[in-house]
């Protein structure tokens, strides 16, 4: 327990003193991105202040949001959407940030309970590898933007992006800027539009730098994941 809320609090120290660097006043929000631990631990940093958790399998998230319904945390869906999936998501998470298709925004909408708040969507956007399975192209994105303004039931809140893993900090940078320049351009045009997802453990400096407004770290809080 000592060792996962130091590790927690030395993830916060790094995001403060990136963020001081940039310095313009803006505070990146922690993403806890606890696929694979337990609910113990979950417990253990809401314990500590941590409101955000990031799951990417549908079951197990939505067994650990059903678990820790009293603890009133934020849920988001970081994973590959399945259609059949879209369902359970709309109705058990508050955020989705990896929407690249038409076909789950519209599936998502209209699974929404009318009764909740409406769903927090980000698009994924593509990034420095043609090969990456998920992920929509500049087009897309544009595309999928204005299909969401039609949906009553999501809100369209901004992008996220996974890029190609690079030990290289600049090399991370000007992939982080790529999405940074879509991000402006929405952002311009979508009163909305307010969250860019990018950094995780290994890239959260050069994403913060590079305007991120949410990291999603797992390992450097939670250690390694017990092998899939
Ligand atoms: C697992 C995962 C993370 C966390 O990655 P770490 O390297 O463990 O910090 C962030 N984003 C997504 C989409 C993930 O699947």
């Amino acid at each position: 327990m000592g060792e996962l809320l130091n590790r927690y609090e030395q993830v916060k120290l790094r995001i403060n003193a990136t963020a001081e660097q940039v310095g313009n006043g803006l505070q990146p929000g922690l993403l806890a991105v606890s696929k694979k631990h337990s609910v113990d631990k979950i417990r253990i940093l809401a314990a500590a202040g941590q409101k955000g958790f990031g799951e990417s399998y549908v079951q197990e998230g939505v067994a650990k949001i059903s678990l820790l319904s009293e603890l009133s945390l934020d849920w988001h869906f970081i994973g590959p959407i399945q259609s059949n999936k879209a369902k359970l998501i709309a109705a058990n998470f508050n955020w989705v940030h990896s929407v690249d298709r038409l076909k789950i925004l519209k599936l998502l909408n209209q699974s929404r309970l009318e009764r909740q708040s409406p769903l927090n969507v980000l698009l994924q956007i593509k990034i420095g590898d043609e090969l990456s399975k998920s992920g929509a192209s500049y087009h897309e994105i544009l595309s999928l933007a204005e299909a969401a303004q039609k949906y009553e039931q999501v809100t369209f809140r901004g992008l996220m992006c996974i890029p190609p893993p690079n030990d290289d900090f600049k090399i991370q940078c000007s992939f982080f800027q790529q999405a940074k320049v879509v991000f402006d351009q929405l952002a311009a045009q979508y009163a909305d539009v307010d969250t860019l997802s990018m950094g995780m453990s290994n890239d959260l400096e050069a994403a913060i730098q590079t305007g991120s407004t949410m990291v999603r770290i797992g390992t450097d809080i939670f250690g390694q994941r017990p092998s899939q």
